[in-house]
């Protein structure tokens, strides 16, 4: 910026106009190197002056922070030097001493620091302002002129007054800049801290225990900003790594470094430098040797530590609490997922176990049956000769009940299929009409046998996306339940609609209806009504639940709509609608 001068010294009046300008134009801002800009550049031009130099105070040190020449240009200088640097300069000294602003010639340049020695040799007057607020200086304007024109007393009433103004805005910015940087922290510890719980939330959904772990430590790593993490089960002494970022080590055992030990059972996390990470086991030392920071939090659960999850940093920096704090959290999240993945796994892995058991048995069983059943057919239809009639009653019963075992046979082949996972239903397209109407008619025998009436309501087009053998298997159910469990002639209405993106199914009885307390539990495994008329009838009780296991699997459900005893019943099956 140029900077025009006058000849004469400005006019009180005129300096009162230029120093509210400078008021204004130096509160206009809150950041404080602007406000230091302008200080220094409207120092200059209301003063005449060649170079104005702005340095902060403190209690035992000064930080020349900038100066400005005539030619516009401010070089910022952020150099720290000791109070003791003023010893020399007595006219400086008295300016902070009196918070007066000091007007006199040249400074003395052999005591001044060598790098300001020749700026400060050609200076023939100078006006030291301190910068004044709350009682204290907090800073100091220095204002030279090279040429000789003294500053005056005159002069001294328009110094303080900018001496104060300036004061004020730099101590509102570095508050503000303060302020800022607070509210900085209070987001990045909020950030951390939604943080943590978005990492519960992925961690959570994470069914495998190996990836349970290893989301774990990718989200420490993210916030505790570190280079390498792993997690690792405590068994005494030792720890056996469970999970690492590198994938490297997996399995192998650890003796715990004492400073390490004796934090653990605080519950509280540990820092340690590379030199205090003692004991790697033979062989091993290469996985730590990068790191020079080590992390290590418990991973507590009820008072009791199960694991200890260590982060390592390449740069020998200390972490900052606020990275302590997340990973503690972050540590007792995993704690609690590491003890229900385990859980979780073994539940699962006995299921299984269960399942494969199941099948095999239903296998074994159901391979005789169908031998079996295949000779009563071929006994009944003459193929061993002419048969009494006694002997053909029995036969027959033998043949109803081998068909009921291979039935019982087949659901529990279902069934261990959907528990161990194995059933994988097809997403085929096709008209909910189709499949209600072919299910009909396998009714229609049992219907007949108690006079029974089949309706069904369903428009033409609607389409569900599913396994259509499965949802006939679920209708079979819903509809044979619905002739089954009536004591007069039944009136079964199936109807179907669209809801949404999905199609809802009914099937309306006007059976016996449904106990409130049986309401609760039929859709469990083995669970049959406690209803008299119920217990008449064959049944296995596993019907609902399959049902129901299926047409989740298809991505759909199946509810008990309403029901009243006396009054019948109303299921409703909704599945994925089939949209082109
Ligand atoms: P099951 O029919 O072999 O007993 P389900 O799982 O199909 O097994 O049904 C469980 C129970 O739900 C039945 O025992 C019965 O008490 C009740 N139930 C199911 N459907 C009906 C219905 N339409 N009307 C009355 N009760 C029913």
């Amino acid at each position: 910026m140029a900077v025009a001068r006058s000849p004469q010294p400005a006019r009180p009046d005129d300096d009162f106009d230029e120093l509210v300008k400078v008021a204004l134009d130096v509160a206009g801002s809150l950041d404080p190197r602007e406000v230091i800009a302008r200080i220094l550049e409207r120092g200059i031009h209301a003063l005449q002056a060649d170079r104005a130099t702005l340095s902060s105070l403190s209690d035992d040190h000064v930080i020349v922070e900038a100066t400005h020449g005539r030619d516009g240009q401010v070089t910022w200088v952020g150099q720290r030097y000791s109070l003791d640097y003023f010893a020399g300069q007595p006219l400086v000294k008295k300016a902070i001493e009196t918070m007066q602003p000091m007007i006199g010639g040249g400074l003395a340049s052999e005591q001044a620091a060598p790098e300001f020695r020749q700026a400060i040799a050609n200076v023939r007057h100078v006006a030291v302002i301190p910068l004044v607020h709350g009682g204290k200086a907090i800073g100091m304007l220095v204002l030279s002129r090279y040429e000789d024109h003294p500053f005056t007393n005159e002069d001294l009433a328009p110094l303080t007054l900018l001496g104060a103004i300036s004061g004020l805005a730099l101590r509102n910015a570095r508050l503000y800049e303060e302020g800022e940087a607070a509210r900085k922290r209070a987001d990045e510890t909020a950030a951390r801290l939604r943080a943590a719980v978005e990492a519960a939330e992925d961690v959570a959904s994470q069914v495998q225990i190996d990836q349970v772990l290893g989301r774990l430590l990718e989200r420490a790593l993210a916030s505790v900003g570190a280079d390498g993490a792993s997690v690792a089960r405590l068994e005494g002494t030792d720890m056996v790594l469970e999970s690492t970022t590198s994938g490297a080590a997996v399995g192998t055992r650890w003796p715990i470094a004492p400073k390490v030990l004796a934090g653990v059972k605080t519950g509280k996390s540990v820092e340690l430098t590379a030199a205090e990470y003692t004991g790697a086991p033979e062989g091993l030392a290469s996985i730590v040797q990068p790191f020079r920071r080590f992390l290590v939090a418990p991973l507590a659960i009820g008072g009791e530590t199960i694991g200890l999850l260590a982060m390592g940093r390449r740069k020998d920096e200390p972490f900052d609490p606020a990275a302590v704090q997340s990973l503690q959290q972050l540590s007792t999240l995993g704690a609690l997922l590491l003890r229900n993945a385990r859980l979780i796994a073994q539940a699962q892995e006995a299921e299984r176990a269960k399942s494969e058991f199941m099948s095999i048995a239903v296998h074994e069983l159901r391979a005789p049956l169908t031998v079996t059943g295949g000779y009563l057919a071929m006994a009944l239809e003459g193929g061993f000769g002419e048969l009494t009639e006694p002997l053909k009653g029995v036969l027959q019963t033998a043949q109803r009940k081998t068909e009921e075992a291979k039935a019982l046979a087949d659901e529990l082949l279902t069934v261990a299929r959907l528990e161990g996972r194995a059933l994988k239903p097809s997403a085929d397209r096709f008209l909910v009409t189709d499949v209600v109407q072919e299910a009909l008619v396998r009714a229609r025998p049992r219907a007949e046998l108690s006079r029974g009436t089949l309706k069904a309501d369903i428009a033409d087009d609607i389409e569900v996306r599913a396994d259509r053998t499965l949802v006939s298997k679920i209708l079979d159910n819903l509809i044979n339940n619905a002739l089954v469990y009536s004591d007069h002639p039944p009136m079964v209405r199936v109807t179907g609609r669209r809801d949404g993106d999905q199609v809802a199914i009914t099937v309306v009885d006007d059976g016996i209806g449904i106990s409130s307390q049986d309401q609760g539990r039929i859709f469990g495994r083995f669970a049959r009504g406690t209803d008299r008329r119920v217990l008449e009838k064959p049944g296995t009780g596993l019907g609902l639940y399959l049902s129901r296991g299926l047409a989740e699997q298809m991505g759909g459900s199946l509810q008990l709509a309403s029901s009243r005893p006396g009054k019948g019943s109303t299921f409703e099956l909704r599945l994925p609608v089939g949209v082109a």
